[in-house]
């Protein structure tokens, strides 16, 4: 009875409050708890560009023989172009396709604690899924306490000198842009001493990029990932188009890995091959067929551009509306502007979270995570007013 060896788990907190919201009869209640991007109706549509290149990939489509564990080359090739530009020579990076950027970071653990990486450093509060996807993988992670949220500040300082702590060897994470759950990035100057410290330290980075385009602009966001590969010599880069391309459920991701030289490429891939093949095989195909398809056309592209432009607008709109609350008793909603991307974490205890959930059927995550798109302009007038009742 193996079983019985096992201890039950506790639900994941946020699927919870899904479920909470969902059972909710209040008309005005707001969801500000899943990380999905919603317009001004709430919805999650499919973007155009996805839907136009799904038409032409179902028409087109003669074969769903398998692929391979790099999944789909073209997708993994038109990608790197995008996200790494020039930054790196193209013989220095190897990349392959993963189920969605969790795949991605899942793979770059398993790499890692191949490579006798025993320790990652993350800033924290970070992305719930990240301490325990390096502890499964077998990389220790290790937590810097770095944001303010009274203020909506990075402590530049105070992650770097959490880094004098770590070994040469170990790995460092790092959000390429709108960081989850802050929404709070380094500016350009400090991506530039983030890197040099990292390279005079011997430190791996692992840079995790989910929501490129969702907060200064396209290039914008990538440009402190850019920053990091120009400087090493070896790094990783976990990217999703989960987000940025609508594309969630389909899991479309690619781990990219910038090596000293085409040599240590090629063994680097064949690990990565080898470390892919035993965990999914193959990756799922549709998602990156649609990416690949919309890379390669460029009235998809511009389109799908488009698109995501429409979406970086509209939460930079209702960030900027948010802010305008000002300060709410101890909250300053102003330093919100601060930030980018879909989230902000605001300086709430447990209880004033369960407070807005009870009273005024506001659901976010109990550490004071908001996802930004949950709101339209409506909705942010209701927060304003039911955080002046919490207050009051
Ligand atoms: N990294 C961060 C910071 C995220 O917020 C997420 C998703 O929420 C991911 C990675 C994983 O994305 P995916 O859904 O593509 O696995």
């Amino acid at each position: 009875m193996r079983f019985a060896t096992l201890t039950r788990q506790p639900d994941d907190p946020l699927l919870r409050i899904i479920g909470q919201h969902a059972a909710d009869p209040r008309a005005r209640k707001i969801d500000l708890g899943v990380g999905v991007f919603r317009d001004e109706e709430g919805r999650t549509p499919v973007m155009t560009a996805v839907k136009a290149a799904e038409t032409r990939l179902l028409s087109e489509q003669s074969s769903k023989s398998y692929l391979g564990p790099e999944g789909d080359t073209g997708f993994v090739r038109a990608l790197a172009k995008l996200v790494v530009g020039d930054a790196v020579a193209s013989d220095r990076v190897v990349g392959l396709q993963t189920p969605g950027g969790t795949g991605a970071l899942r793979l770059a653990a398993e790499l890692m604690a191949r490579a006798g990486v025993a320790r990652i450093w993350i800033g924290s509060p970070s992305w719930a899924n990240h301490a325990p996807l390096f502890r499964q993988a077998g990389v220790e992670p290790a937590m810097i306490p770095c944001f303010d949220l009274g203020t909506q500040t990075f402590d530049l300082d105070g992650f770097l000198t959490g880094l004098n702590a770590a070994d040469s060897g170990d790995a460092v994470l790092l959000h390429g842009c709108c960081h989850n759950p802050i929404g709070i990035d380094p500016n350009a100057a400090g991506w530039s001493v983030i890197a040099s410290h990292i390279a005079e330290r011997g430190l791996l980075p692992v840079v995790d990029l989910a929501y490129q385009g969702l907060g200064d602009g396209f290039d914008e966001d990538a440009a402190g990932a850019r920053t990091i590969l120009s400087t090493v010599p070896e790094a990783l880069l976990a990217y999703s188009c989960d987000k940025n391309f609508g594309l969630y459920r389909e899991r479309t991701g690619a781990l990219f890995a910038i090596t000293p030289d085409r040599d240590s490429g090629a063994t680097v891939f064949s690990n990565l091959l080898g470390l892919a093949r035993a965990n999914w095989s193959m990756p799922p195909d549709h998602g990156a067929a649609i990416v690949r398809i919309i890379l390669e056309d460029e009235a998809l592209t511009a389109q799908w551009r488009d698109e995501l432009e429409t979406m970086r607008r509209r939460l930079e709109s209702l960030r900027a509306a948010l802010a305008a609350g000002g300060r709410i008793g101890a909250i300053d909603l102003g330093a919100v502007a601060h930030g980018k991307g879909m989230f902000a974490t605001l300086p709430l205890s447990p209880a004033q979270v369960e407070w807005l959930r009870d009273r005024h059927a506001i659901y976010m995550a109990g550490s004071g995570r908001i996802n930004i798109a949950g709101f339209n302009l409506a909705a942010i007038a209701t927060f304003h007013d039911a955080l002046r009742d919490m207050v009051a």
